[in-house]
């Protein structure tokens, strides 16, 4: 066997026309429709069976079905995001206001690529291979591998393995980073309404005034961190709006603070969450004002990759040719491949894309992010090979 990132180069040209058509059309999380189609129709193409609608948008191709081996699932998320794409690409994003700013366009181009190389080796699998391609990992909340789970995608044949690839422009292209243990943080989302009482501009003693108190709000939740968490454990607290007021001299009746809270534990975030309603609570009370604190039900819990199947993802991403395998470092984002890290072991891992020559600098969610379209191959080859030699 020639190996599979030799072999991964009769793909790349696939691979790479797949994520720019993607690209070009991008969906918002619970929109994947013609994302959907698009991935059902290739696995169909290329003579893997796939089921549609599975928990929403999701989609999930089925290798080796037969088999009485142990199933490994490999992962990819299909949505885009709420922004207008600024970087200049000859594909960039035909829909105003959505893009493609994550790279889960080339998620799902380097898993359908995975199974081009995988459909090939066929009669080599030990087990199932399940590909799944689920819906609105952005959403934060519900999400779509949740929905994905509810349908019955971990079971029958019940999934022994499952791995996740994001790329991401932290680390260099050409290179892998992984990380054991907990990798991404749990992202509680949360609403502060401060209600006061409006008026005057003029004669703020008349009325309670909710901007000066929600900025005391704002300023006393970061006491939270550095009076309250343990200095060692990570933690962010971030208020990230605040709406409320039309005019210069009219005191408003309510202000809105929104923000997202990051923890790595659950006793942290416990203790986060209860103090951010208490602190607000107290700060609203002593000027007089009320105070309503929810958080978003549902955030994705903490990703905790196994040790025993990162590692060995590690000696197969060395083995497969002269990449660059780093450790990945604690990242405060959240991830819905939790989810699926609670229904069987496995291991989300990065692949670089940073390139400073070709312009690739920019971070994840930008405006201007892009993708080095010469690393798509070798991440498609990784996840063959996983599929192919984890068992
Ligand atoms: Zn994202
Ligand atoms: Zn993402």
């Amino acid at each position: 066997m020639a190996g599979i990132y030799s072999e991964a180069a009769e793909f790349e040209s696939d691979i790479i026309a797949i994520r720019r058509k993607i690209h070009l059309n991008p969906e918002l999380s619970y929109q994947e429709g013609e994302t959907a189609a698009l991935v059902a129709s290739t696995l169909e193409s290329i003579g893997v069976r796939a089921r549609t609608g599975i928990g929403g948008n999701g989609v999930v191709g089925i290798l080796n079905a037969s088999s009485e081996g142990k199933c490994i699932a490999l992962r990819a998320d299909m949505d885009a995001l709420p922004l207008e794409e600024m970087a200049r690409v000859d594909f960039k994003s035909a829909r105003r206001g959505v893009m493609h700013a994550c790279g889960h366009d080339t998620h799902v181009a380097m898993l359908l690529g995975a199974a081009m190389l995988l459909k090939k080796h066929e009669d080599e699998l030990r087990g199932p291979v399940k590909l799944i391609f689920q819906p609105a990992e952005e959403h934060g909340g519900r999400g779509g591998a949740g929905p994905m789970i509810g349908d019955g995608v971990m079971d029958d044949p019940k999934v022994a393995y499952v791995f996740g690839l994001h790329i991401s422009s932290e680390y260099p292209s050409g290179s892998f980073a992984l990380r054991s243990g907990p990798i991404m943080a749990s992202p509680d989302s949360f609403r502060i309404r401060v209600k006061g009482r409006g008026g005057h501009g003029s004669a703020p003693h008349k009325s309670v005034d909710p901007v000066f108190i929600a900025a005391n709000v704002v300023s006393s939740l970061q006491g939270i961190s550095s009076r309250f968490i343990d200095p060692v454990e990570p933690f962010v607290l971030s208020v990230c709006s605040i709406h409320g007021g039309t005019k210069d001299n009219i005191i408003p009746d309510e202000v809105t603070l929104e923000g997202t809270i990051r923890t790595f534990s659950a006793r942290t975030r416990s203790r986060a969450k209860s103090l951010t309603s208490s602190v607000a609570k107290s700060i609203c009370r002593s000027f007089g004002a009320g105070c309503e604190v929810s958080f978003m039900e549902d955030a994705y819990p903490v990703t905790v990759n196994d040790a025993r199947a990162t590692a060995r993802v590690r000696t197969l991403l060395k083995k497969m040719g002269s990449f660059g395998v780093t450790d990945a470092g604690l990242i405060m984002g959240g991830e819905d491949f939790s989810r699926f890290l609670q229904k069987a072991p496995g291991t989300f891992y990065f692949l670089g894309t940073r390139n400073e020559e070709k312009g690739c600098i920019y971070p994840n969610h930008s405006s201007m992010f892009t993708v080095d379209e010469d690393v798509l191959r070798m991440g498609a080859a990784s996840l063959a090979e996983i599929a192919l030699n984890f068992l």
